[in-house]
């Protein structure tokens, strides 16, 4: 079998392992970028919705903005919808197919060796073996760094005996033409229905059209409760749908000696909302950085990774593991209050000016300060997560 020797070895080209791979290749490193699909391009399951900060730090072409968004639609169970609204963008519909293809192009550029229909299937110590789809050639990669941006069931992780993301919600999405509320909004849809453990949405993607879909922490539910998502929003079962997982609960030991994962494989996602694009906007530059400090002759670059994307980004999105963990307990009733606390002038102000799907702790934060909010989830949630929760909010 052919024998391969590379810097750096990057699986997987969604936006995470692209601009890793960018960043190794702009810093001298010798970079081969591996996926299994046929076009690496076409996007796995994604919304698209993005916060303007986030864009910009992706450094995508703006040909991929699809629709401009400044308020949001909230459905609570049992109905009272409301909004909340900004006068400014607030985030971006951006065409997921595009941005991938925009990034690898961009990688490509920058002298990125970029392998499509090849898949990594097993390892040998510190060499890997990958194989063409159709099966007709295998070889040795010998890298010096492994970037293992393979997705939220990431082969990398398995055969590097690295450990999982704690959690997975299910999704399901199609895109349809739909009467929308208007196109400047998402919506979103809680209760368990249509979304036991998280939430259900519609991002409108221009043209009248939205990107209908729902995650929800139970995978059983998954087709009823998109059922019920669509007859409460008035379209019919979709021909074409995607599914797709998103990993959440960030592990201890993600990471280890000279390989680095990142992006979904790392469990780089928000556990309030599911974006994963925005976490990538921040660590797949650390991950190409902390690769290349591998290549000069740092021991363990995957260390020095994890305590900077940690520090960045990873302890925020611990703590907001621990409002996934509300939603997933608390009743449809106690929801339904909660969120419309959301509603009331002072919050709402405070929304308008400083909301950001980003970082919904200080939102949080702030709610906690209504002590109807505090009776609320504390009353209902088990002893010990109570007490979490007071410390963490209070
Ligand atoms: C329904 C749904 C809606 C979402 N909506 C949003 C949203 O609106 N906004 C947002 O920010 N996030 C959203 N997300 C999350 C977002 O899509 C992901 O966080 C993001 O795609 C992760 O990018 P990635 O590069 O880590 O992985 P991916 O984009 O999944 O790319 C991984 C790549 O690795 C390749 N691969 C896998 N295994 C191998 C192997 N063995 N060998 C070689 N290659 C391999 C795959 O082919 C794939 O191309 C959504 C997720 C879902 C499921």
């Amino acid at each position: 079998m052919k024998k391969i020797d590379t810097d750096v070895l990057v699986v997987g080209g969604g936006p995470a392992g692209a601009l890793a791979a960018e960043v190794v290749a702009i810093g001298g490193g010798d970079t081969i970028l591996i996926d299994k699909k046929d076009d690496p391009a076409q996007s796995s399951a994604c919304g698209g919705l993005v916060s303007v900060d986030a864009w910009e730090r992706l450094g995508g072409k703006d040909r991929a903005i699809v629709n401009e968004i400044s308020g949001v639609l909230v459905h609570p169970p049992g109905g009272d919808d409301f909004e909340l609204s900004s006068s400014k963008v607030k985030a971006y519909v951006i065409d997921r197919d595009r941005l991938n293809a925009d990034l690898l192009s961009r990688a490509e550029d920058k002298g990125v060796r970029i392998r499509p229909k090849t898949g990594i299937f097993a390892r040998d110590g510190s060499e890997v073996k990958v194989r063409s789809t159709d099966g007709s050639r295998e070889r040795t990669i010998r890298p010096s760094v492994i970037v293992g941006a393979d997705g939220p069931r990431s082969d990398v992780r398995r055969l590097f005996d690295l450990e999982r993301p704690s959690e997975l919600l299910y999704a399901i999405q199609a895109e349809m033409e739909l009467d929308i509320f208007s196109n400047d909004y998402v919506e979103v849809f809680f209760g368990e229905e249509v979304a036991s453990g998280f939430f259900g949405w519609i991002i409108p993607t221009g043209g009248g059209k939205a990107q209908v879909g729902l995650g929800t922490s139970d995978g059983d539910k998954l087709k009823q409760s998109f059922i019920n998502l669509l007859d409460r929003v008035g379209a019919d079962y979709p021909e074409e749908f995607r599914t797709g997982v998103i990993p959440i609960g960030i592990p201890d030991h993600s990471t280890g000696g000279n390989v680095i994962t990142v992006g979904d494989a790392a469990g780089q996602v928000k556990p309030t909302t599911g974006g994963g694009l925005y976490p990538i906007s921040i660590t797949a530059e650390l991950a190409g950085k902390a690769a290349l400090k591998g290549l000069s002759g740092m021991e363990n670059p995957s260390d020095y990774y994890y305590r900077e994307w940690m520090s960045k980004v990873g302890k925020e999105l611990n703590r907001e593991m621990l409002l996934h963990r509300i939603l997933e307990v608390v009743s449809d009733e106690n929801l339904s209050r909660l969120l419309r606390l959301l509603n009331r002038p002072n919050l709402a102000d405070w929304i308008a000016d400083n909301g950001d799907i980003d970082h919904l702790y200080p939102l949080a934060k702030k709610m906690a300060k209504n002590p109807l909010v505090m009776t609320t989830i504390v009353k209902q949630l088990p002893g010990e997560f109570a007490s979490e929760v007071k410390k963490e909010l209070t």
